[in-house]
């Protein structure tokens, strides 16, 4: 961790031991005044949907950190975000000058916000600029880049969060609580769900080796990470099935709609549809004395819970705040990242996307154990 505020306000104390000083400015291991130095530095890379209308606006909330930096490949969009954020030149790359942030004492954190098929490159590049990375999910889009991944960051010393804003949300960790504590018995059945109307048939999302797949990888994961979280328990077999595309001129890489079934080791099974097709975003636990949902479930809130008692209370708020608060205050700790925000879980739903498609194509039940 280079961050040394705390050693620094440490040498500080130590110094005011006994007699009249004067009074240093305080600086971290950078020379950087202690102020502006509690925020981490985040630069983004790929300034698409995410970045302009979400992960910026929410870095202008955040306490532990702030957008210092910018990736991008279109001059037009660097002039644009630098103007309109404030950044300074030094701190403006394009895909080919990145690897130059190693020497940028200004930038913690690089947030890859491109299409999935870049993230293992991008990820693998800051890891090797020294820098701590947070990964938009999927993960990656072959099991085999998220352990690439994964020793890169090892490798480099750095951590690698990856965009999971859910588990820092509300509602969310209280339907977490609610299914893992078991607070209305056992969970014998689970729906979850996520999926929308697509627009534009010529963007990456359409393409597989650019996305890896369809409505799957792109908002399936969260029905994925739905009954995972619920239950806290990991599926050990998984059965899918692909609709029929009823628009096969738009669909042609990619699936349209797919629906998949788990198993859980405590007997709890799962039902999942994802489409780029229908609009659904639900997560329903029916359990042995009564049930609780989110609908909405998955998107970016207000979320809205209900269970057989009344209403689900929650505070409202900032999704991306809230989850880049809470990644960077551990980076500032020093501390290592919980597993269920880090590479370790987006490789295991990397792992059950690879599993899901495979069941659907075989049409075998797939074994997870
Ligand atoms: P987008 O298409 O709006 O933006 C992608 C960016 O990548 C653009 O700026 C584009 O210029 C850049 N890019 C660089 N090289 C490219 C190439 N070869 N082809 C295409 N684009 C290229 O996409 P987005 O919606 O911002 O999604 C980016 C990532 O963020 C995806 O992995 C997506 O799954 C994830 N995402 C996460 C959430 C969430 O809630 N966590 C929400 C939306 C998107």
């Amino acid at each position: 961790m280079k961050h040394t505020a705390s050693q620094s306000r440490r040498q500080f104390l130590a110094s005011v031991g006994g007699a009249a000083l004067t009074i240093p400015t305080l600086t971290d291991a950078w020379g950087r005044p202690l102020q502006q130095a509690r925020k981490l530095g985040v630069a983004l890379v790929g300034l698409g949907s995410y970045s302009k209308n979400r992960l910026a606006p929410a870095l202008q909330l955040t306490q532990n950190c702030r957008l210092a930096g910018i990736v991008t490949g279109t001059p037009a969009k660097a002039e644009e975000w630098t103007k309109k954020y404030d950044i300074p030149q030094t701190n403006v790359y394009d895909y080919k000058t990145f690897d130059r942030i190693i020497d940028n004492k200004d930038i913690d954190v690089v947030y890859v916000v491109l299409p999935n098929s870049m993230h293992a490159e991008y990820v693998i590049r800051a890891a090797q600029a020294g820098k701590h990375v947070i990964c938009e999910k999927p993960m990656a889009i072959t099991e085999a880049d998220c352990q690439r991944m994964i020793d890169a960051c090892k490798k480099a010393n750095q951590q690698l969060a990856v965009g999971y804003r859910l588990h820092y949300e509300p509602f969310t960790k209280e339907v977490m609580r609610l299914g893992q504590e078991k607070v209305f018995g056992p969970i014998k059945f689970i729906e979850s769900s996520d999926g929308f109307r697509i627009g534009d048939p010529t963007q990456w999302r359409m393409k597989k080796a650019m996305a890896g797949g369809g409505p799957l990888m792109d908002v399936g994961i969260y029905a994925i990470q739905g009954a995972r979280y619920v239950t806290g328990e990991e599926p050990i077999s998984v059965t899918a099935q692909l609709s029929p595309k009823t628009e096969p001129q738009k669909f042609k890489e990619v699936e349209e709609t797919i629906f998949w079934q788990f198993r859980f080791p405590s007997g709890a099974v799962s039902n999942s549809t994802s489409s780029y097709t229908a609009g659904i975003e639900r997560l329903y636990a029916s359990c042995e004395k009564g049930w609780f949902e989110l609908s909405p479930a998955f998107g970016y809130g207000p979320l809205k819970g209900r269970t057989s008692n009344g209403p689900i209370e929650q505070p409202v708020v900032n999704h991306q705040a809230t989850h880049m608060d809470a990644v960077c205050k551990d980076l500032m700790d020093g501390k290592t990242l919980p597993d269920h925000i880090t590479g370790v879980e987006g490789k295991r739903d990397v792992r059950l996307l690879q599993a899901i498609y495979r069941a659907a194509e075989t049409g075998k039940v797939v074994d997870l154990k």
